[in-house]
């Protein structure tokens, strides 16, 4: 059976960006069609500045929504990072295998590390090493599929080679996973801002749509949304990032078979476009919102899904990590 890992980092609300590039399909795809294990990483929101409490709250929050998204614990193991040991094991021994320099060249380290540097910060040196801790979720699983979004296609890629290397050099050890990027959706783009990713951890704003917003802040934000400054409706990233990030919302929302390009061909003014838009994000986010407040009235449920889904985890982890330790001779 396929083995498929991803994860959720608690730095923030989960977004309408979120949902679409990953999450939507770990709930109707992966855990119906491989031994599917997903992970509120809550080690990586350490890597900026934080507060334990947030962190803690947040971690909380990230697992409930999973849960209210329609992950189902009868067919997918959902747990937190921090509750398996064998992360951090194991990223120990993949350090070293890895080089600064590999590091050095991770985009979102470059981003992150420059972001960090402006507001006077230090860069941690976690946030260096992110990836490696990232490539360790990944291969303690013997994960074969990856499900991202864009953004996270290079960190799968180092993973791969880090596998790869340390099979060739101390015996085969670790699986080497592939990243599933979905066909559309794969990088949603801030509302108020189309050229840049609509991120959790950034500031709150008006262009980034999280999943537990009332359904008329949703509206209002997409309503709100920059268009370009043409007026015919075309799919067009480069020319007209605005409106093809909102063809792309839409096409999404609608299924898989639905293309942005096609769609484009609906519409003769942008106000037609965002009010479909909004009404078929706030129809998703509906029963994600009304499930959520279910959940939050049931606490020990979720306590519970996540303390299995730990034990599971920690099952599943343990053997390989004892390999790779044996394998680089410890
Ligand atoms: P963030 O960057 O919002 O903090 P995470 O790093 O926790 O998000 O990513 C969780 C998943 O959501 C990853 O698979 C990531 O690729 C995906 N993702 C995050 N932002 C977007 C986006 N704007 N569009 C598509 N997928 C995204």
């Amino acid at each position: 059976m396929t083995r498929i890992f991803s994860g959720v980092k608690p730095t923030g609300h989960l977004t309408l960006g979120n949902h679409l590039g990953a999450v939507r399909q770990w709930v109707e795809t992966d855990q119906h069609r491989g031994d599917a294990i997903f992970c509120v990483v809550d080690l990586h929101a350490l890597t900026v500045e934080h507060d334990p409490a947030r962190v803690r709250r947040l971690s909380r929050q990230a697992a409930t929504l999973l849960l209210a998204a329609g992950l189902d614990p009868e067919r997918c193991t959902l747990f937190v990072q921090s509750h398996v040991d064998e992360h951090t094991r194991l990223a120990y021994i993949l350090e070293c295998t890895a080089t600064d320099g590999e590091m050095r060249r991770m985009i979102q380290y470059k981003e992150k590390a420059a972001r960090e540097r402006a507001v006077g910060g230090g860069v941690r040196l976690s946030l260096l090493t992110y990836p490696v801790l990232m490539a360790a979720d990944i291969l303690a699983y013997g994960a074969d599929e990856v499900p991202v979004g864009e953004d996270q296609a290079q960190h799968v890629e180092l993973t791969r080679d880090l596998a790869a290397r340390f099979n060739q050099r101390y015996g085969h050890t670790f699986t080497v996973p592939r990243a599933v990027l979905p066909t559309v959706a794969a990088r949603v783009m801030d509302l108020q801002d189309p050229t840049s990713k609509m991120g959790k951890s950034h500031a709150e704003t008006s262009g980034i749509v999280y999943l537990l917003d009332e359904a008329e802040v949703v509206r209002k934000k997409i309503m709100r949304a920059v268009t370009d400054s043409g007026s015919e409706v075309v799919y067009d990233r480069e020319a007209q990032p605005g409106v093809a990030n909102l063809l792309e919302i839409l096409a999404a929302c609608r299924g898989d078979a639905c293309k942005p390009a096609d769609l484009a061909a609906n519409y003769s003014s942008y106000g037609a476009l965002k009010k479909d838009t909004a009404d078929a994000v706030v129809e998703l986010l509906r029963p994600v919102r009304e499930r959520h407040a279910e959940l939050c009235a049931d606490p020990g449920h979720v306590d519970e899904v996540l303390r299995a889904g730990a034990e599971r985890a920690r099952g599943l982890a343990r053997p390989t990590v004892d390999d790779a330790y044996r394998a680089i001779g410890l």
